[in-house]
């Protein structure tokens, strides 16, 4: 039986490598360097925990074995070996390959879809940008846009400024052309259909992410930075690569394929959606700690990351980052440790003598210093809380030189306590899977879903369901509830 499989595998790779014209990326094998492999490794540590660390060890074992059946299709030398694949506990939709053969999918994405074949698609594409070797081209114009992006917030020797750096360009850092995203959607559908899967589960799943970036456009206001769900932004995304996508399967001359949906459907079921409470929430321009009891609005129009030690603020104006550190009881030691973190250990800061004051009953204090950027100067402000006796938090601000808090007053300002009850009402939203009743209606069901608003319309993009599209009794579909904490 296994032989048999085998052979008729590699007979369909034969006939789409026919079908979709000579493809050099596919002809010759190739290896990944040991350096590379060696940088990913490094960086692999960060990465994981910048997206809030690795999901569910059962979920990410189910995730790694479908990828593995991916990427032994790939022509790089050590197949599934060559490879490592993470699922990441992050509540941003996305995927994206490192050079080195290192595969991160976070459940956000996972939880968008609906079998096992869509899965592979994803993993296959992010495999494809391995094995058509995209990094290569992506690096050097990453490397710009990162410095662009960035701008006056590359401060020499600074530690701080460039994790923050680091992590509001991942999107950018991480983008790809035109012409790359479409290989890696061809590659993609070429690696599934030879695992054995549905060719057509690339189209279905970029029409499902299609439908739900602009659902989280219409949701979350033009105006928000998180509107674009990152994989969209990384992996440009248009009607046509469903249109393509389509047509590629159809080349491969296979109908059918394993879609292992109700296997799927059981390994996803629990699986967290949006903000973890235990990293806090954000919702709107509001960032709650239901653990720390403390919240925060940013300005309008800027937009905010949740990352493991910070939350980062990014906009037109400026920059600003959230955190805490190790406090003794005393501001002032606090806050020069928090400039030293983000100039460096070894840089002169010559900061203003700090200011005390109280916001919303938290005694706080702040301090501007004039500081040198491969940019030209910038304004860096501390502005620190004393929370309780043991622990303080703190903004570290950048606007442009003069302009002190620049835009950010009125976040400062806003920074406040939760009472026991508002902490208590935040809770997980969960995708629990369920079989339609004999009652059920898309309407019934939707009702169910964990949201104020577009619950039909939330309902029908978590299950790949169109405008028109039925539910029919025994079906098993997918709703987000609010979990337990
Ligand atoms: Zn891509």
């Amino acid at each position: 039986m296994k032989i048999k499989a085998l052979a008729a595998l590699s007979a369909s790779v034969a006939m789409i490598a026919l079908a979709s014209g000579p493809a050099q990326s596919q002809s010759k094998t190739r290896s990944i360097s040991q350096s590379t492999a060696a940088e990913a490794a490094q960086q692999h540590p960060q990465i994981v925990e910048e997206f809030g660390g690795e999901d569910d060890a059962a979920r990410s074992a189910y995730v790694r074995s479908v990828g593995a059946k991916v990427a032994a299709q790939t022509n790089i030398t050590g197949g599934a070996n060559a490879f490592r694949i993470t699922t990441l506990n992050s509540p941003v939709m996305n995927a994206f390959a490192v050079p080195g053969g290192y595969l991160y999918v976070t459940r956000q994405l996972v939880g968008l879809m609906n079998d096992e074949a869509e899965l592979a698609s994803v993993l296959g594409h992010e495999a494809g940008h391995i094995a058509a070797q995209h990094s290569k081209e992506r690096q050097r114009a990453g490397l710009l846009s990162q410095i662009l992006a960035v701008g006056a917030a590359l401060v020499t020797g600074s530690s701080q400024i460039g994790q923050l750096a680091s992590t509001v360009t991942q999107g950018m850092f991480l983008s790809y052309s035109r012409k790359q995203e479409l290989e890696a959607d061809d590659l993609g559908v070429r690696y599934i259909t030879a695992a054995g899967y549905d060719p057509m589960a690339s189209a279905s799943f970029l029409g499902s992410l299609g439908a739900a970036t602009s659902l989280e456009a219409r949701a979350a206001g033009r105006d928000d930075e998180r509107s674009t769900p990152s994989w969209a932004r990384t992996h440009p995304l248009s009607a046509d690569r469903v249109t393509r996508a389509t047509k590629q399967a159809q080349a491969t001359r296979r109908t059918g394929g394993l879609r292992n949906r109700d296997q799927f459907l059981a390994q996803i079921d629990g699986v967290m959606v949006d903000d973890d409470p235990k990293q806090g929430v954000i919702d709107g321009r509001t960032f709650s700690h239901p653990d720390l009891k403390l919240r925060f609005t940013v300005p309008d129009g800027y937009g905010m990351q949740n990352g493991a030690r910070a939350v980062s603020i990014v906009g037109q104006r400026g920059q600003a980052q959230f955190l805490g550190g190790a406090f003794n009881g005393d501001l002032s030691t606090y806050m020069a440790a928090a400039f030293r973190a983000v100039v460096g250990e070894n840089a002169q800061v010559n900061a203003s003598q700090p200011r005390s004051t109280t916001v919303n009953g938290i005694p706080a204090a702040y301090s501007t210093a004039r500081v040198a950027t491969q940019q030209g100067q910038v304004d860096l402000t501390i502005f620190a809380y004393q929370w309780d006796s043991n622990s303080a938090y703190h903004f570290a601000l950048v606007a442009p030189a003069g302009s002190g808090l620049g835009p950010f007053t009125s976040m400062v300002q806003s920074v406040g306590r939760l009472s026991a009850s508002e902490a208590a009402a935040i809770r997980p939203r969960v995708i629990d899977v369920v079989t339609v009743g004999r009652t059920d209606t898309v309407q019934t069901l939707a009702n169910r879903m964990a949201y104020n608003d577009l619950k039909v319309e939330r309902f029908r993009v978590l299950n790949g369901l169109a405008a028109n599209a039925n539910v029919t009794p025994g079906q098993k579909v997918k709703l987000v509830v609010f979990g337990s904490r």
